[in-house]
């Protein structure tokens, strides 16, 4: 019930799926939560639901205008933060030889740049408010090569060496700032929906061959993902940083 007592963690896509599940969980265990996404009313609606301990603020990952902004009306509302999860994200169908390059760099912007940005302009707060944690949130397919996405799983190891660079540079600066990964599997949310659907055939069908590639026997839940980066964030983990934590139910074994 406390194991976030006393911290204050900005979640970007906190409106559904996983970031849902995250702002949920670490309110739970006590974590104050800016709660950010694109979707403004969902998000709201969230943070009416967690009540005095949520902020919702609209944020365009890939704007880095919008980062400037919110960063300021968190740290107005809140006095600060010390914790930044880089969860927004869009997973698109394309191969290489029916992708586009706009659609390359519609998903490299927001799922790479976006948390470079977040990164790169958190980090004046999260100096300020240490002990500090960074959780990215890539993909088996960063690890996995995935025939038809090439952008996503791109961008998604992109995302993997940026947060390793981060944490060897926060670690010889001194600060006491941690910067992790957490690689899922498969799980069901919207994303996972329009993904299943996006390959055709019957969904029930498609679900089954996901399952199957999973040697657990089942695709993961959205708060077994927000458990693994509750602990990522909490000081339980104090001394991991730079790692790459698979909660995938053994898919890139
Ligand atoms: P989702 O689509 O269900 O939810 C993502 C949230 O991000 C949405 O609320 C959406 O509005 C928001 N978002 C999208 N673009 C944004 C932008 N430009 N700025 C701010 N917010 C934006 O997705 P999810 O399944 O919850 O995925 C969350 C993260 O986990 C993503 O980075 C995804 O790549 C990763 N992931 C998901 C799965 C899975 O099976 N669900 C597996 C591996 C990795």
């Amino acid at each position: 019930m406390n194991r976030m007592t006393g911290k204050t963690a900005l979640i970007t896509g906190a409106a559904d799926g996983l970031g849902r599940a995250m702002a949920l969980r670490f309110a739970e265990e006590g974590a104050r939560v800016i709660l950010t996404d694109v979707q403004t009313d969902k998000g709201e609606a969230l943070a009416h639901e967690i009540g005095d301990a949520a902020l919702f603020l609209t944020l365009d990952v890939a704007s880095e205008e919008n980062w400037i902004s919110v960063i300021a009306a968190a740290v107005a509302h809140f006095g600060g933060f010390d914790t930044l999860v880089n969860n927004a994200g869009i997973a698109e169908k394309g191969d290489i030889e029916h992708a586009t390059l706009n659609h390359w760099q519609r998903t490299l912007k927001i799922n790479a740049d976006g948390a470079f940005l977040g990164i790169h302009h958190c980090l004046p707060v999260l100096k300020a408010n240490q002990p500090a944690s960074i959780v990215n949130i890539t993909s088996a397919v960063a690890v996995k090569a995935h025939v038809e996405m090439a952008a996503y799983s791109s961008s998604k190891a992109a995302l993997s060496q940026l947060s390793r660079s981060v944490a060897l540079y926060l670690a010889r600066s001194g600060y006491n700032i941690r910067s992790n990964v957490i690689r899922p599997g498969s799980v069901m949310t919207p994303m996972q929906e329009r993904v299943l659907a996006a390959r055709g055939g019957a969904a029930s069908e498609q679900l089954q061959t996901t399952i199957a590639a999973h040697p657990l026997g089942r695709i993961g839940t959205p708060v077994e993902i927000a458990n693994a980066a509750l602990f990522l964030a909490s000081d339980e983990a104090s001394f991991i940083t730079g790692a790459e934590l698979a909660v995938d139910g053994g898919l890139t074994l």
